[in-house]
């Protein structure tokens, strides 16, 4: 198993003061930029909010758990988990922007590009002026990552690439796909692959972007690679060393996804208490109906297990420790935490929650993702069962 990264691990907090100011800042940058009229506007309108990423960077909402030398906050990884969790409160579909930005492309840069790379795309990362959408899927190749048959053969001056991936999310749009591309092995062999920058609008590059059931702000794309040519300056990380950069990243991914899931859920279980204290059914509001109280208890349970368990996933993190199985435990608890907890919100909002004005619905769709996106939960199982000994 390859190792974690060194891990980048920011200064002290005050948990109380600088954390709760923090807080407040992406409360203002959500009231303004996205309240939830327009997070209602934009889901029904498929209009993803990519020009409100330079206003989370500019309010220092995506730097925050990178070094100050590059414009980072400097600060750990329990704050940028709060945040997480803050903006899946308030609106998945920025938070979602946000996150892949830190996790897929600026943490992909701390953990393995070059010194060049990283002074050159992550000030602007953190500014909110470069977009990465991560094309590791194939039609082969879905949780069995080491089936990639992408293939990059090296030319004078960089690379040739082949190949295809699909479900990339905001591929289409972005400025760098972070591709793993076959520059030795086989299909079924995870030596051998090499992380290369793609811009969408290379040579070569056909796309096609895909229709879904939810997270319509979050697009989907279809990519054909045809002689593609990526400069030698743009290939992340060693060659054939790939795989391992790849795995080296992923605890990031699932704790941005614990953490966003979890305020997600959270938002979900607010919507029903206040329904049940104000829709009357028989005379009296449906939250006398002892059903309805104990399914609420419940699903307020399940979301604080959920965040005391990102909390601690993200404490793990910014103390620098190994935690490949904390990072799936968090995951599967907090994306589970979340079907659920929606599962139940719809029934006790009935109609009101079916309406396509009903943020709950809203939620629930997107919710049906998460646990097989981003590794599935199965996979996370087998990741945990393995650092069980098993
Ligand atoms: C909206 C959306 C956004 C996405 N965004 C991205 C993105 O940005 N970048 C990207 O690269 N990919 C992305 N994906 C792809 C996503 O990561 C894959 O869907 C996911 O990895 C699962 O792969 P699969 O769909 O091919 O399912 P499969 O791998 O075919 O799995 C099917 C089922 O079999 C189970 N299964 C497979 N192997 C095992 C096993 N060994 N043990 C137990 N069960 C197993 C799975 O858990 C699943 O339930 C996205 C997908 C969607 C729908």
């Amino acid at each position: 198993m390859p190792a974690m990264p060194q891990a980048y691990t920011g200064r002290p907090i005050d948990q109380s003061d600088e954390l709760r100011m923090i807080l407040d800042t992406v409360d203002r940058v959500f009231a303004r930029h996205f309240p939830a009229e327009e997070a209602r506007r934009r889901d029904k309108a498929h209009a993803p909010p990519y020009e409100l990423l330079p206003a989370l960077g500019e309010a220092g909402l995506i730097g925050l758990g990178f070094p100050e030398e590059y414009g980072g906050g400097g600060l750990p990884w329990s704050v940028v988990a709060r945040v997480s969790e803050r903006m899946g409160y308030l609106g998945s579909m920025l938070g979602t922007l946000c996150d892949v930005t830190v996790t897929f492309g600026g943490m992909s840069l701390m953990a393995y590009a070059s010194e060049a790379q990283r002074r050159d795309l992550l000030p602007r990362t953190i500014r909110g002026e470069v977009l990465f959408a991560l094309a590791l899927t194939e039609p082969g190749a879905g949780s069995d990552a080491s089936r990639i048959r992408t293939r990059a053969v090296a030319v004078p001056g960089g690379w040739r690439i082949n190949g295809r991936k699909i479900w990339s999310s905001y591929a289409g749009d972005s400025t760098y796909m972070v591709t793993p591309c076959r520059t030795g092995g086989e299909p079924g062999q995870s030596r051998g692959l090499t992380m290369m920058l793609i811009p969408p609008t290379a040579k070569g590059v056909h796309m096609t972007q895909l229709e879904k059931v939810g997270n319509n702000g979050l697009t989907s794309w279809d990519i054909g690679l045809e002689d593609v040519f990526v400069p030698e300056s743009d290939v992340l990380g060693e060659v054939d060393r790939g795989f391992r950069n790849l795995m080296s990243t992923l605890h990031y991914a699932r704790a941005g996804l614990a953490a966003s899931a979890t305020g997600q859920a959270q938002k979900a279980v607010d919507i029903a208490i206040a329904h049940a204290k104000e829709r009357e059914q028989f005379g009296q509001p449906i939250g006398k109906f002892q059903v309805i109280q104990h399914r609420l208890a419940d699903m307020q349970m399940r979301v604080d297990q959920a965040r005391l368990y990102t909390y601690h996933l993200a404490d793990l993190i910014s103390a620098g420790a190994p935690c490949r199985r904390e990072a799936a435990q968090a995951k599967v608890i907090a994306t589970e935490c979340l079907q659920y907890v929606t599962h139940h919100g719809m029934q006790i909002l009935a109609s009101a929650g079916y309406h396509s004005d009903s943020d709950m619905q809203r939620i629930w769709r997107d919710a049906r993702l998460y646990t097989f996106g981003e590794g599935s939960n199965e996979i996370q199982r087998n990741i945990i069962a393995r650092e069980l000994g098993l």
